[in-house]
This record gives structure tokens, sequence and C-alpha cells, in this order.
């Protein structure tokens, strides 16, 4: 395939004419031309993920619960996976929590720019302070309280409410397996069709996404800059900041995280493992998908890692649906990223729930490219940050994809080493090939 077509260098290049068209336009007096014809075409880019954003949670998510059978041994493995990957997501999150207020992207903006783009993003800044005193006033258990929804469909119609879209997911995953035999496999059966159905509708999206971009950074400019050019570069500075935060933020996860894992579970060498699993990082880096990848990371865990078969059949395809750490990470970068650049200062208590919520975004997103930016959506909702902000990060938002689920892949292995080497079954290495 020439590399014009494929999407990654599209959206590069969209994202670099839409630069070019808001240039060009501010020049050339077209601003309301591209006001009323081209910003649409990027409104309805970011709507189309919003949409997809609640049957994307409930269905992967009912599918990665029933893929957990019931057995024994299973159900003792289950645990013992789900809690790791639990345990290294939320490292992942902190991780990028501390990164991106280190560094501080979002306040490379001259305040004068975060007072514009909050003007241009945020119609409901004003109702913020006054829905953060609410929650200030509210009692300690209403968090569980407001999780569990008393309507599912009310439920799956907000996106703010996508905590209690999980709940009910994870509710009818357990009730699927638990009532067992043919009625349970069709259930699944249905639901893994949904799934494809629901990434195949995903994947379109995404194909429009080089129009979404160029139309996004084309009247991002023309909000933006006005009269004034010079505060459209500042924008993109800060860009250049964000994503080296997400890209540090990813390198201390697997040198820090993983190889402590490595450590404390078993004797294999961080060299031998990455020796091993490298075809995998690669593909999982070029196809920005970890379901797609995941056939080859199965191989390449059972046959160059020596992960039993059972073992790696189990936690592998749970890890591509549950487990992104990558993800979790830039969603915590890139929703206090947001934050900043629209001069909103977030509270502990806001940085809290963003763990929580990307724990929950990042099980709920598929293994699929930009499922990680649909998703960041719940995280926007749940700290009251405008999703349409989302616009500022979309233009590099492929180019991290492939970064973070290259991290995605070398966590599901990561772990499916641990829970082997941990129940008594991890063989030898075999890095011949
Ligand atoms: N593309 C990622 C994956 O497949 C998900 C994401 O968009 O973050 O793992």
């Amino acid at each position: 395939m020439k590399w014009y077509r494929k999407l990654h260098w599209q959206i590069i290049i969209g994202l670099f004419l839409g630069l070019i068209w808001g240039l060009v336009a501010n020049f050339a007096g077209l601003n309301e031309f591209t006001t009323d014809y081209i910003k649409p075409i990027g409104t309805i880019f970011i709507k189309l993920l919003v949409l997809i954003a609640v049957p994307l949670v409930l269905v992967s998510l009912v599918t990665g619960v029933t893929s957990l059978n019931d057995t024994t041994q299973l159900s003792r493995m289950g645990g013992k996976t789900i809690g790791i990957y639990a345990l290294t997501t939320v490292c992942a999150i902190t991780i990028g929590l501390i990164t991106v207020n280190v560094i501080q992207p979002g306040k490379t903006l001259p305040p004068e720019t975060r007072d514009k783009l909050q003007t241009t993003y945020s119609a409901s800044i004003e109702d913020r302070s006054q829905s953060a005193q609410e929650v200030m006033d509210r009692g300690p258990l209403d968090f569980f309280v407001d999780i569990v929804p008393e309507n599912l469909i009310n439920a799956a119609s907000d996106n703010s409410n996508m905590l209690q879209v999980v709940f009910v997911a994870i509710l009818l995953g357990i009730g699927i397996i638990q009532i067992g035999g043919p009625k349970a496999e069709l259930l699944t059966k249905g639901f893994d069709a949904l799934n494809d159905v629901i990434i195949r509708i995903v994947e379109l999206i995404m194909l429009t996404a080089p129009y979404g971009v160029f139309a996004l950074m084309a009247s991002l400019l023309i909000d933006l800059a006005g009269d004034d050019l010079s505060e459209a570069l500042e924008l993109l500075y800060a860009l250049g900041w964000y994503c080296l935060a997400v890209l540090i933020g990813l390198t201390i996860h697997v040198f820090v995280v993983y190889a402590s894992l490595f450590k404390a579970t078993s004797d294999m060498k961080l060299s031998t493992f990455f020796k091993a699993i490298q075809p995998a990082m690669l593909l999982g880096f070029s196809t920005s998908s970890s379901a797609a990848t995941l056939p080859v990371t199965m191989e390449r865990v059972e046959k160059n890692l020596g992960v039993e078969d059972e073992v790696a059949s189990f936690v592998l395809p749970v890890g591509a649906t549950v487990n992104m750490d990558g993800t979790s990470l830039y969603q915590a970068i890139a929703a206090v990223f947001i934050a900043q650049a629209l001069g909103m200062d977030l509270t502990i208590v806001e940085q809290l729930t963003i763990v929580l919520t990307a724990t929950a975004a990042s099980i709920g997103a598929a293994g699929v490219p930009g499922a990680g930016i649909v998703m960041l959506v719940i995280v926007l909702e749940a700290i009251q940050v405008p999703t349409a902000g989302i616009a500022l990060i979309l233009g590099v938002d492929r180019i991290l994809d492939m970064f973070r689920t290259m991290v995605n892949v070398t966590g599901d292995a990561a772990v499916s080493v641990a829970v082997a080497s941990t129940e008594g079954r991890l063989g030898e290495p075999n890095l011949d090939d």
C-alpha cells in the first residue's frame, strides 16, 4: 500500500492542510466561510465519537466479562489477572498525573491565550463552579450511590453517567456467566457479534478522521488566531510539550512498573522479554490496535516466552479488551492538559476522579485505533471539562495512539508472564527466531 493511503499519514496530512488552510483563510478573509462550511465537519466528527462511546463501553465490557468462565481454576486465574491489570492501570494513571503536573504542558500557553480558549470551548465553565460546589456538598458515599442507575435508558443516554453503564455491563456479564448453558452461549455470541459491529463502526468513523482533523485544525486557527497568528503557534508549542509528557510517562511506566512486576514475579530478564515480544510491539505501533495485534502477541508469548497455552489464551484476550495502561496514562495527561489549556485548575478530588474514570474508560475502550480518545469523553465529562476541548489534541492523537498501543500490548504480555510464573506455568524462553 502506498504510504499516502495509510490512515495515519492521511491524518497527519489533514492536520497540516488544516493548519495551512487556517493560515491562508486568515490572510484571505475566508474566516466566515471556514466557520460556516468547514467547522461543522469537525463538529460532526466529534459528535460521532461521542455517539459511539456508550455502546462501545457496554458491549465490549460485557464481552470482556463473559470471557471469564466460571471453573474454579479460571476464576482464581481471573482474579489474579484482573488484580494485576487493575494495579498496573492505577500505576499508569498515577505516573501520567505526576508527569503532567510536573511538566504542565498546558501552562506553556500564556494566560491570555488560555482565556481565549476558555471562551471558545466552554459554554459550561460558569456552571462548573456551581457543580463543583454541588460535588463538595455531597455525602461520602454518594459517589457509589450514583454508580447504580435507576433506569438503564437514562444511564445510557447521558455520557456523564458512563460509570453507570460500566456497572450495568458488568452486572449483565455476570448474569450471563451465571445462567450458563446454551442460552448464555447464544448471548455471548450475540454480544461478540455486536462488538465486531461496533468496532467496525469505530473504524468507519476513523476513516473520516483526516477530514475531521482538517476541519478542526482550520477552524481552531480561525477561532484562536483572529488577528494574532502568534497565538496559534503558541498552541503548537504547547502541543509539543503535551506529546513529550505522554512519551515520558509511557517510558517511565514500561521501565519502572513492568520491570518491577518482572522482578517481583519471575526470574526472566527484562531484555529477554523485550526481544521476544518485539514483533508484537512493532505491530501494535503500526496498527494502533491491540485487538489486531492479539494473534501475534499470543504467538510470541507462548512460543518465545514459554507461557503455557491455557494461561496465554485467557490472559491476553481479556487484556486486549480491559488492560490498556498506555491508554489510561495518556487519558490522564490529556485530560489535565486540556483543563490547563482552558485555564482550569483541577482540584485533588478532580484528579482522583481522573484515576477512577480513566481506569473505567480504559477498561471500556476497545483495542482499536482511536478508542482511547473516544473514551476520553468520559474522563472529561466526569471532571466537567468541556468535551469540545478534545479538538485541541485531536491533531496529534493518531501519533500518540501508536505509542500508547505499543505499551498496551507490552502490558498484556508482561502480565501474562507474571500470571504464568506465579501459577507455575512458565516454561523456558526461546529466542531462536
Ligand atoms: N488504539 C489503542 C489500542 O488498540 C486504544 C486507544 O485508542 O488508546 O490498544
